[in-house]
């Protein structure tokens, strides 16, 4: 039975706990990273954590563990599960107190939650064929920086996605794509440009996307970093999204269209490819 990590314990899935007052579980008061693993080892694990970092500071939650404690008990997990490619989930809450909007005293323990899931990144179907996108208005607050666990609204674009027969939802604000539900949005114009909305509190800072336009630079792609719209997407010559899940994901049709020829573009697989390679060879 795969074995997990909260607070402090190893246990199997079924005899690990949580207290129903967690203010995680009441208030999505809680920050989270996915860290893909690839051949056992993780992929931008100090970044992750540099990420991680920001969002408990930018919700002034106290934490008291080391990026080494943190790199420790990964290790551990993936030995214990014998992970060899998938991700590992990283969750910390500002614990548990009596139900209050006020946040409890700082001297509060953190509930920390580490498990794995083992799945096949690379040799991904949906990845081969290229994914089909919907677009659906972005309702979220506008912390999007945050990585925090109120998941609820890409939660319900997704299913709309699928209810629609597509495999994702990107999102749009006044008409510009913020980015996908659960990855960043990019689009390659005709003349070869990468386009991305750059960052700000609107969108996720990926890890994947950064990683992606420095290979891009290396590869003297031109790259924009600025908001473009669903028309523009739609006139793309290819699209593509990112994610530490998904790596360099191919985006062949959106609201039912075909982007560009309709198939996974040839910028997209340079890039998927080149990530991959890096991402193997840098992972600790
Ligand atoms: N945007 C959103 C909204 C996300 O949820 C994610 C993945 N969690 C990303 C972008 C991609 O981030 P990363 O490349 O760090 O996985």
């Amino acid at each position: 039975m795969r074995q997990v990590y909260v607070s402090g314990s190893y246990l199997p899935e079924s005899e690990a706990r949580i207290s129903v007052f967690d203010r995680g579980f009441l208030f999505a008061d809680g920050v989270y990273e996915v860290t893909l693993v690839l051949d056992g080892k993780l992929v931008d694990f100090a970044s992750h954590m540099a990420r991680l970092r920001r969002s408990l500071r930018e919700l002034d939650m106290p934490f008291s563990l080391t990026e080494a404690d943190l790199l420790k008990i990964h290790r551990e997990l993936i030995g214990r599960n014998n992970v060899s490619e998938g991700l590992v989930y990283l969750q910390i809450t500002r614990g548990a107190a009596d139900r209050d909007f006020i946040f409890p005293t700082r001297d509060t323990p953190n509930t920390v939650v580490l498990f794995t899931q083992e799945k096949a990144f690379v040799e991904n179907p949906v990845a081969i064929r290229g994914q089909h996108v919907i677009t659906v208005e972005d309702l979220r607050w506008r912390r999007c920086d945050i990585k925090t666990v109120q998941l609820l609204y890409p939660s319900m674009a997704k299913m709309q996605a699928k209810s629609r027969g597509a495999d994702d939802a990107w999102l749009v604000r006044d008409g510009y794509v913020t980015e996908g539900s659960s990855n960043n949005a990019h689009i390659v114009t005709s003349d070869g440009t990468i386009v991305t909305r750059d960052l700000s509190s609107d969108i996720l800072h990926g890890i994947t996307r950064a990683v992606v336009l420095q290979c891009a630079s290396e590869l003297h792609l031109r790259v924009e970093e600025r908001p473009f719209t669903v028309v523009e997407a739609r006139l793309a010559t290819e699209a593509f999204s990112t994610s530490s899940s998904g790596l360099v994901n191919p985006v062949v049709r959106m609201d039912g269209a075909p982007i560009g020829n309709g198939l996974p573009g040839v910028v997209t697989r340079r890039l998927r490819q080149i990530y991959l390679d890096r991402s193997r060879a840098s992972a600790i």
